[in-house]
Protein backbone atom coordinates (compact mmCIF):
# COMPACT_ATOMS: atom_id res chain seq x y z
CA UNK A 1 0.00 0.00 0.00
CA UNK A 2 1.13 3.80 -0.58
CA UNK A 3 2.94 5.82 2.20
CA UNK A 4 0.64 8.66 3.24
CA UNK A 5 2.64 11.37 1.82
CA UNK A 6 1.56 13.50 4.88
CA UNK A 7 3.50 12.07 7.51
CA UNK A 8 6.97 12.44 6.04
CA UNK A 9 9.53 15.56 7.50
CA UNK A 10 10.84 17.95 4.41
CA UNK A 11 13.97 15.54 4.82
CA UNK A 12 12.39 12.85 3.27
CA UNK A 13 10.32 14.59 0.77
CA UNK A 14 13.58 16.23 0.07
CA UNK A 15 15.68 12.72 -0.58
CA UNK A 16 12.70 11.47 -2.67
CA UNK A 17 11.98 14.08 -5.47
CA UNK A 18 16.17 13.68 -5.35
CA UNK A 19 15.74 9.47 -6.22
CA UNK A 20 13.20 11.15 -8.76
CA UNK A 21 15.65 13.18 -10.59
CA UNK A 22 13.57 16.55 -10.01
CA UNK A 23 15.07 19.43 -8.75
CA UNK A 24 15.70 19.81 -5.37
CA UNK A 25 13.70 23.48 -4.98
CA UNK A 26 10.43 20.98 -6.00
CA UNK A 27 10.68 19.63 -2.58
CA UNK A 28 9.96 23.08 -1.01
CA UNK A 29 7.09 23.67 -3.18
CA UNK A 30 5.55 20.30 -2.65
CA UNK A 31 6.05 20.45 1.08
CA UNK A 32 4.67 23.75 1.33
CA UNK A 33 1.18 22.16 -0.90
CA UNK A 34 0.67 19.40 1.87
CA UNK A 35 2.12 21.31 5.46
CA UNK A 36 1.43 24.62 4.71
CA UNK A 37 -1.42 25.24 2.40
CA UNK A 38 -3.40 21.72 3.85
CA UNK A 39 -4.02 19.85 0.54
CA UNK A 40 -5.72 17.40 0.24
CA UNK A 41 -4.30 15.65 -2.80
CA UNK A 42 -1.78 15.86 -5.68
CA UNK A 43 -4.04 17.33 -8.34
CA UNK A 44 -4.07 21.12 -6.14
CA UNK A 45 -0.62 21.15 -6.93
CA UNK A 46 -0.81 23.27 -9.73
CA UNK A 47 3.08 24.40 -9.91
CA UNK A 48 3.88 21.21 -9.94
CA UNK A 49 4.50 19.09 -13.55
CA UNK A 50 2.01 16.29 -14.17
CA UNK A 51 4.75 13.95 -14.91
CA UNK A 52 6.34 14.90 -11.23
CA UNK A 53 2.69 14.43 -9.61
CA UNK A 54 1.71 11.41 -11.31
CA UNK A 55 5.71 9.84 -10.33
CA UNK A 56 4.58 11.22 -6.31
CA UNK A 57 0.86 9.34 -6.50
CA UNK A 58 2.49 5.98 -7.25
CA UNK A 59 4.13 6.11 -4.54
CA UNK A 60 2.43 8.15 -2.12
CA UNK A 61 -0.98 8.73 -1.11
CA UNK A 62 -3.07 11.16 0.84
CA UNK A 63 -4.96 9.31 3.69
CA UNK A 64 -7.41 11.76 4.24
CA UNK A 65 -10.36 12.63 6.98
CA UNK A 66 -14.23 12.94 5.73
CA UNK A 67 -16.64 14.63 7.96
CA UNK A 68 -19.51 11.94 8.66
CA UNK A 69 -20.95 13.86 11.66
CA UNK A 70 -20.89 17.29 12.64
CA UNK A 71 -22.46 18.84 15.66
CA UNK A 72 -22.11 22.29 17.08
CA UNK A 73 -23.00 23.32 20.34
CA UNK A 74 -25.80 26.04 20.71
CA UNK A 75 -24.16 26.92 24.06
CA UNK A 76 -20.70 27.77 23.22
CA UNK A 77 -20.36 26.89 19.45
CA UNK A 78 -17.60 24.06 20.01
CA UNK A 79 -18.01 21.46 17.25
CA UNK A 80 -17.01 17.87 17.28
CA UNK A 81 -16.49 15.98 14.52
CA UNK A 82 -16.33 12.39 12.97
CA UNK A 83 -14.13 11.71 10.63
CA UNK A 84 -13.97 8.48 8.72
CA UNK A 85 -10.89 6.97 7.90
CA UNK A 86 -9.58 5.47 4.54
CA UNK A 87 -10.07 2.24 5.71
CA UNK A 88 -14.02 2.64 6.96
CA UNK A 89 -12.88 3.28 10.82
CA UNK A 90 -13.96 6.39 12.87
CA UNK A 91 -11.89 9.00 15.13
CA UNK A 92 -13.16 12.06 17.21
CA UNK A 93 -12.63 15.45 17.55
CA UNK A 94 -13.39 18.77 18.40
CA UNK A 95 -12.56 22.19 18.17
CA UNK A 96 -13.23 24.93 20.80
CA UNK A 97 -13.14 28.42 20.56
CA UNK A 98 -11.29 30.29 23.55
CA UNK A 99 -10.24 33.77 24.06
CA UNK A 100 -6.81 33.09 22.69
CA UNK A 101 -8.44 31.69 19.57
CA UNK A 102 -8.93 27.77 18.55
CA UNK A 103 -8.15 24.91 20.18
CA UNK A 104 -8.50 21.34 18.79
CA UNK A 105 -8.05 18.15 20.47
CA UNK A 106 -7.43 15.10 18.53
CA UNK A 107 -7.59 11.48 18.39
CA UNK A 108 -4.25 9.94 18.29
CA UNK A 109 -5.57 6.16 18.18
CA UNK A 110 -8.33 4.56 16.91
CA UNK A 111 -10.19 3.09 19.98
CA UNK A 112 -7.92 2.20 23.10
CA UNK A 113 -6.00 -0.24 24.40
CA UNK A 114 -5.71 1.07 28.08
CA UNK A 115 -9.21 0.29 29.40
CA UNK A 116 -10.00 2.37 31.84
CA UNK A 117 -13.26 1.58 33.31
CA UNK A 118 -14.88 5.48 33.23
CA UNK A 119 -13.46 6.09 29.85
CA UNK A 120 -15.94 5.70 26.49
CA UNK A 121 -12.90 5.14 24.30
CA UNK A 122 -11.94 2.05 26.16
CA UNK A 123 -15.34 0.82 24.78
CA UNK A 124 -14.21 -1.92 21.88
CA UNK A 125 -10.79 -2.11 22.56
CA UNK A 126 -8.22 -0.88 20.52
CA UNK A 127 -8.28 -1.13 16.96
CA UNK A 128 -4.93 0.58 15.36
CA UNK A 129 -2.56 3.52 15.65
CA UNK A 130 -2.78 7.02 13.38
CA UNK A 131 -0.17 7.96 11.56
CA UNK A 132 1.13 11.61 11.68
CA UNK A 133 -0.57 12.35 8.49
CA UNK A 134 -3.99 11.07 9.82
CA UNK A 135 -3.21 12.64 12.72
CA UNK A 136 -2.67 16.24 10.72
CA UNK A 137 -5.66 15.43 8.74
CA UNK A 138 -8.03 15.70 11.45
CA UNK A 139 -6.36 19.04 12.32
CA UNK A 140 -6.34 20.39 8.33
CA UNK A 141 -10.20 19.24 7.68
CA UNK A 142 -11.13 21.06 10.69
CA UNK A 143 -9.57 24.02 9.64
CA UNK A 144 -10.92 24.03 6.36
CA UNK A 145 -14.22 23.00 7.72
CA UNK A 146 -14.83 25.96 9.72
CA UNK A 147 -12.51 28.44 7.60
CA UNK A 148 -10.49 29.39 10.32
CA UNK A 149 -6.69 29.05 12.04
CA UNK A 150 -6.35 26.62 15.02
CA UNK A 151 -3.36 27.48 16.98
CA UNK A 152 -3.46 25.38 20.13
CA UNK A 153 -3.34 20.93 20.00
CA UNK A 154 -4.68 18.68 22.43
CA UNK A 155 -3.88 15.39 22.14
CA UNK A 156 -6.65 14.44 24.64
CA UNK A 157 -8.63 12.49 22.56
CA UNK A 158 -9.10 8.79 22.00
CA UNK A 159 -6.18 6.86 22.37
CA UNK A 160 -2.91 7.09 24.48
CA UNK A 161 -0.79 9.00 22.88
CA UNK A 162 2.50 7.40 24.07
CA UNK A 163 1.41 4.12 22.82
CA UNK A 164 1.97 5.80 19.66
CA UNK A 165 4.88 7.19 20.77
CA UNK A 166 7.08 7.97 17.07
CA UNK A 167 3.78 9.01 15.19
CA UNK A 168 2.98 11.59 18.17
CA UNK A 169 6.59 12.44 17.98
CA UNK A 170 6.58 12.99 13.86
CA UNK A 171 3.03 14.80 14.31
CA UNK A 172 4.91 17.21 17.13
CA UNK A 173 7.89 17.58 14.47
CA UNK A 174 5.73 18.63 11.42
CA UNK A 175 3.06 20.87 13.67
CA UNK A 176 5.17 22.81 14.72
CA UNK A 177 7.69 23.14 11.34
CA UNK A 178 8.11 26.79 10.85
CA UNK A 179 7.61 25.78 6.99
CA UNK A 180 4.28 24.01 7.60
CA UNK A 181 1.81 25.35 10.37
CA UNK A 182 4.64 26.73 12.50
CA UNK A 183 2.20 26.40 15.88
CA UNK A 184 3.78 27.03 19.12
CA UNK A 185 5.07 23.37 21.02
CA UNK A 186 4.05 25.53 24.30
CA UNK A 187 0.22 25.60 22.86
CA UNK A 188 0.17 21.93 22.83
CA UNK A 189 -0.40 19.86 25.58
CA UNK A 190 -0.29 15.87 25.59
CA UNK A 191 -2.09 13.64 27.90
CA UNK A 192 -1.17 10.15 28.85
CA UNK A 193 -2.52 7.49 31.49
CA UNK A 194 1.04 6.84 32.50
CA UNK A 195 3.42 5.04 30.44
CA UNK A 196 5.86 5.55 32.68
CA UNK A 197 9.13 4.23 30.42
CA UNK A 198 7.89 6.83 27.82
CA UNK A 199 7.65 9.49 30.08
CA UNK A 200 11.09 9.60 30.65
CA UNK A 201 11.54 9.03 27.16
CA UNK A 202 9.64 12.34 26.30
CA UNK A 203 11.29 14.46 29.70
CA UNK A 204 14.53 13.94 27.37
CA UNK A 205 13.58 15.43 24.31
CA UNK A 206 12.54 18.59 26.66
CA UNK A 207 9.77 20.01 24.41
CA UNK A 208 8.67 22.71 25.69
CA UNK A 209 4.85 20.83 25.25
CA UNK A 210 2.12 20.43 28.56
CA UNK A 211 2.47 17.20 29.98
CA UNK A 212 -1.16 16.39 31.53
CA UNK A 213 -0.97 12.84 33.56
CA UNK A 214 -4.59 11.26 34.14
CA UNK A 215 -3.83 10.27 37.92
CA UNK A 216 -7.65 10.22 38.94
CA UNK A 217 -6.57 8.82 42.61
CA UNK A 218 -4.86 9.78 45.09
CA UNK A 219 -3.08 6.47 45.94
CA UNK A 220 -2.51 2.81 43.97
CA UNK A 221 -5.46 1.23 45.30
CA UNK A 222 -8.37 3.38 44.31
CA UNK A 223 -6.67 3.86 40.86
CA UNK A 224 -5.73 0.22 39.96
CA UNK A 225 -10.01 -0.14 40.57
CA UNK A 226 -10.35 2.29 37.47
CA UNK A 227 -6.77 2.35 35.89
CA UNK A 228 -5.58 -1.44 34.54
CA UNK A 229 -2.51 0.83 33.18
CA UNK A 230 -1.85 1.33 37.14
CA UNK A 231 -1.16 -2.33 37.42
CA UNK A 232 2.16 -2.12 34.94
CA UNK A 233 3.58 0.81 35.86
CA UNK A 234 2.31 1.46 39.44
CA UNK A 235 1.57 4.72 41.15
CA UNK A 236 4.93 5.53 43.06
CA UNK A 237 6.49 4.20 39.55
CA UNK A 238 4.04 7.48 37.78
CA UNK A 239 4.62 9.88 40.22
CA UNK A 240 8.62 9.59 40.80
CA UNK A 241 8.80 10.09 36.44
CA UNK A 242 6.35 12.86 36.92
CA UNK A 243 8.89 14.48 39.43
CA UNK A 244 11.58 13.77 36.88
CA UNK A 245 9.66 14.96 34.29
CA UNK A 246 9.35 18.05 35.77
CA UNK A 247 12.72 18.60 36.92
CA UNK A 248 14.24 17.83 33.57
CA UNK A 249 12.09 20.04 31.42
CA UNK A 250 11.31 22.98 34.41
CA UNK A 251 7.60 22.61 32.74
CA UNK A 252 4.70 22.00 35.11
CA UNK A 253 2.78 18.72 34.83
CA UNK A 254 -1.29 19.11 34.43
CA UNK A 255 -2.92 16.46 36.74
CA UNK A 256 -6.24 15.36 35.71
CA UNK A 257 -8.02 14.11 38.43
CA UNK A 258 -11.91 13.18 37.29
CA UNK A 259 -13.95 13.39 40.12
CA UNK A 260 -16.22 10.83 40.74
CA UNK A 261 -19.10 10.71 43.32
CA UNK A 262 -18.10 8.43 46.86
CA UNK A 263 -14.98 6.52 44.57
CA UNK A 264 -12.15 9.00 44.80
CA UNK A 265 -13.97 12.12 46.10
CA UNK A 266 -13.37 12.56 49.95
CA UNK A 267 -11.37 14.78 52.20
CA UNK A 268 -9.14 11.84 52.74
CA UNK A 269 -8.19 11.51 49.31
CA UNK A 270 -7.92 15.21 48.60
CA UNK A 271 -5.21 15.07 51.61
CA UNK A 272 -3.75 11.71 50.01
CA UNK A 273 -3.41 13.96 46.94
CA UNK A 274 -1.52 17.06 47.88
CA UNK A 275 0.67 14.95 50.29
CA UNK A 276 1.78 12.48 47.38
CA UNK A 277 2.14 15.85 45.50
CA UNK A 278 3.65 18.37 47.84
CA UNK A 279 6.77 19.88 46.38
CA UNK A 280 5.89 19.03 42.35
CA UNK A 281 5.99 21.78 39.99
CA UNK A 282 2.41 20.87 38.89
CA UNK A 283 -1.34 22.25 39.02
CA UNK A 284 -4.17 19.63 39.29
CA UNK A 285 -7.25 19.57 36.59
CA UNK A 286 -10.82 18.26 38.55
CA UNK A 287 -13.26 17.43 35.98
CA UNK A 288 -16.31 16.08 37.28
CA UNK A 289 -16.94 13.13 35.80
CA UNK A 290 -18.73 12.39 32.55
CA UNK A 291 -21.48 9.93 32.71
CA UNK A 292 -20.99 7.96 29.80
CA UNK A 293 -23.66 5.64 29.74
CA UNK A 294 -22.11 2.25 29.88
CA UNK A 295 -21.10 3.25 33.40
CA UNK A 296 -22.18 4.15 36.35
CA UNK A 297 -20.26 6.92 37.76
CA UNK A 298 -21.98 10.05 38.88
CA UNK A 299 -20.79 13.19 39.22
CA UNK A 300 -18.97 14.31 42.63
CA UNK A 301 -21.93 17.34 43.75
CA UNK A 302 -20.19 21.05 43.62
CA UNK A 303 -20.03 20.53 47.30
CA UNK A 304 -17.71 18.11 47.23
CA UNK A 305 -15.98 19.69 44.20
CA UNK A 306 -15.33 23.20 45.85
CA UNK A 307 -14.23 21.14 49.14
CA UNK A 308 -11.69 19.18 47.13
CA UNK A 309 -10.40 22.23 45.53
CA UNK A 310 -10.28 24.06 49.36
CA UNK A 311 -8.13 21.03 50.91
CA UNK A 312 -5.88 21.20 47.74
CA UNK A 313 -5.07 24.57 48.06
CA UNK A 314 -5.10 25.08 51.58
CA UNK A 315 -2.05 22.40 51.07
CA UNK A 316 0.02 24.63 48.33
CA UNK A 317 -1.50 22.93 45.78
CA UNK A 318 -2.91 24.77 42.69
CA UNK A 319 -5.94 23.14 41.44
CA UNK A 320 -9.12 24.56 39.24
CA UNK A 321 -12.23 22.80 38.14
CA UNK A 322 -12.50 22.41 34.31
CA UNK A 323 -14.85 24.40 32.55
CA UNK A 324 -17.25 22.06 30.79
CA UNK A 325 -17.70 23.27 27.04
CA UNK A 326 -19.91 21.74 24.05
CA UNK A 327 -22.37 19.60 27.05
CA UNK A 328 -24.92 19.49 24.77
CA UNK A 329 -22.93 17.45 22.23
CA UNK A 330 -21.25 14.96 24.26
CA UNK A 331 -18.33 16.44 23.29
CA UNK A 332 -15.94 14.43 25.41
CA UNK A 333 -14.12 12.34 23.09
CA UNK A 334 -15.11 8.44 22.44
CA UNK A 335 -18.49 9.32 23.12
CA UNK A 336 -19.82 9.86 19.47
CA UNK A 337 -17.92 6.65 17.89
CA UNK A 338 -18.82 4.51 20.23
CA UNK A 339 -22.81 5.52 19.62
CA UNK A 340 -21.45 4.87 16.07
CA UNK A 341 -20.29 1.60 16.35
CA UNK A 342 -23.31 0.58 18.20
CA UNK A 343 -25.44 1.24 15.34
CA UNK A 344 -23.13 -0.71 13.58
N1 LIG B 1 -5.01 8.35 26.95
C1 LIG B 1 -4.77 9.68 27.38
C2 LIG B 1 -5.55 10.75 26.63
C3 LIG B 1 -7.00 10.48 26.34
S1 LIG B 1 -8.27 10.72 27.54
C4 LIG B 1 -4.99 9.80 28.86
O1 LIG B 1 -5.43 8.85 29.47
O2 LIG B 1 -4.67 10.84 29.41
C5 LIG B 1 -8.36 12.40 27.91
C6 LIG B 1 -8.74 12.65 29.36
O3 LIG B 1 -10.15 12.43 29.61
C7 LIG B 1 -8.01 11.76 30.34
O4 LIG B 1 -7.62 12.51 31.46
C8 LIG B 1 -9.09 10.77 30.71
O5 LIG B 1 -8.79 10.10 31.89
C9 LIG B 1 -10.30 11.66 30.77
N2 LIG B 1 -11.58 10.98 30.74
C10 LIG B 1 -11.91 9.86 30.09
N3 LIG B 1 -13.19 9.54 30.32
C11 LIG B 1 -13.68 10.48 31.14
C12 LIG B 1 -14.96 10.69 31.74
N4 LIG B 1 -15.97 9.85 31.53
N5 LIG B 1 -15.10 11.78 32.52
C13 LIG B 1 -14.07 12.64 32.73
N6 LIG B 1 -12.86 12.48 32.18
C14 LIG B 1 -12.66 11.42 31.40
Amino acid sequence: MPEDIRSKNFAELAEEIKALNFPSFRAGQIYSWIQEKCVDSFDEMTNISKDLRSKLSERYCFNNCQINTKLVSKIDGTVKYLFSLHDGEYVESVVMKYKYGYSICISTQVGCKMGCTFCASAIGGFVRNLTAGEMLAEIFTAQKDLGIKINHLVLMGTGEPLDNFDNVMRLLELITDEKGQNMSMRHISLSTCGIVPNIYELAEKKLGLTLSVSLHAPNGDIRSKSMPVNIKYDFDELLKACRYYANTTGRRISFEYAMIRGFNDSDECARELAHVLRGMLCHVNLIPVNSVRETEYKKSTLDRQKRFIDILTANSITATVRRTLGSDINASCGQLRASKRKRG
